[in-house]
C-alpha cells in the first residue's frame, strides 16, 4: 500500500505514476491515479498492477494530462480487491477527491450517520466513509479543506496516511497521517510539492524533504508552503526539513 503525488508546474502523471512503482514493494491487489488539469479530475483505478492501470491511460491518454495529480496503491482491508473498491474516492459532491492507506475502525457508525443524512456510497471501502466526513463537514462547519480534514479526523477512530485535494481550490494539498507514514518533497521557493509514502519517489526532484509524525497534518500551498498541525487541537507545529543522502 502505497500513497504518491504532486502538485506544481510538472506533468504529474508520470511522476506519481513512477513513485507508486518505487512504492510496489509495501505490496498491494490494486492501484488507482487522479489527475487535474485545470478543470476536471480524471480518475483511473484497477484491480492488479500499476502495469495494468498504465495499460488503462496508454489507451486513453487525455487522462495523462495535468499538473496536479494523486496516486495509490491498495491493500484492500474494507471491501473485496475490485476497481470500484480502488483508490482514489470520490466525495459525494464530486469536489474532494481521497487517497488512504491504513484502516478507520468506526467507520460502519460515521456511514450510517452520513447516510441518515442524505449521503450514498458507491464502494465498500472506510475511505469512501472518510472523505464523504470531511466533506460534510466542510458544508456544514462552512470551513476551509484543511479544517474540514482536521475536524472530521478528530471523529475518527483508527489508522490512516490520507492526501485529501479539493478541485474548488486546487492550489493546495492536505496531507494526515496517523500510524501510516507520509513524506512531503518541497520544491524550490514551494514551487512544487511531492507527496509520498516514503522520500524514494521524490528524492531525484529534491533533497528537502519534511516528515510528518503522528497525529499531524499539513496544509500543502503551491507557491506559499506547508502548514503542520496537530490533529488533536490544531496546534501549529514548527516542521523541520531534512536533507535527503540519497
Ligand atoms: N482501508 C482502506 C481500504 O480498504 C485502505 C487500505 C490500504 O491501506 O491500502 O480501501
Amino acid at each position: 500500500c502505497g500513497i504518491s503525488a504532486y502538485i506544481g508546474p510538472r506533468e504529474a502523471y508520470p511522476i506519481v505514476i513512477n513513485g507508486l512503482k518505487r512504492l510496489e514493494y509495501r505490496g498491494y491487489d490494486s492501484a488507482g491515479v487522479m489527475i487535474y488539469d485545470g478543470e476536471k479530475m480524471h480518475l483511473t483505478k484497477t484491480k492488479g498492477k500499476v502495469s495494468d492501470l498504465e495499460a488503462i491511460t496508454d489507451s486513453e491518454p487525455d487522462r495523462k494530462i495535468g499538473n496536479i495529480g494523486m496516486g495509490h496503491t491498495r491493500w484492500a482491508t474494507h471491501g473485496v480487491p475490485n476497481d470500484v473498491n480502488s483508490h482514489p474516492h470520490y466525495s459525494q459532491s464530486g469536489n474532494l477527491v481521497i487517497v488512504h492507506n491504513g484502516i478507520i475502525e468506526n467507520y460502519d457508525t460515521i456511514k450510517k450517520e452520513l447516510i441518515s443524512r442524505g449521503y450514498s456510497f458507491k464502494s465498500d471501502t472506510d475511505t469512501e466513509v472518510l472523505v464523504n466526513l470531511i466533506e460534510e463537514v466542510k458544508i456544514t462547519e462552512g470551513c476551509k479543506l484543511g479544517k474540514a480534514v482536521q475536524l472530521a479526523l478528530t471523529n475518527v477512530v483508527g489508522a490512516y496516511a490520507i492526501s485529501v485535494f479539493d478541485k474548488t481550490k486546487p492550489n493546495e494539498i492536505v496531507v494526515a497521517r496517523l500510524g501510516s507514514p507520509i513524506a512531503i518533497g518541497v520544491g524550490e521557493n514551494n514551487s512544487e510539492f511531492f507527496i509520498a509514502s516514503d522520500a524514494s519517489p521524490f528524492v531525484e526532484f529534491t533533497k528537502n524533504a519534511i516528515y510528518l509524525e503522528d497525529e499531524e497534518m499539513a496544509i500543502i500551498k503551491l507557491g506559499k508552503g506547508i502548514k503542520v498541525h496537530k490533529i488533536m487541537d490544531d496546534s501549529r507545529v514548527d516542521p523541520t526539513i531534512q536533507k535527503l543522502q540519497m
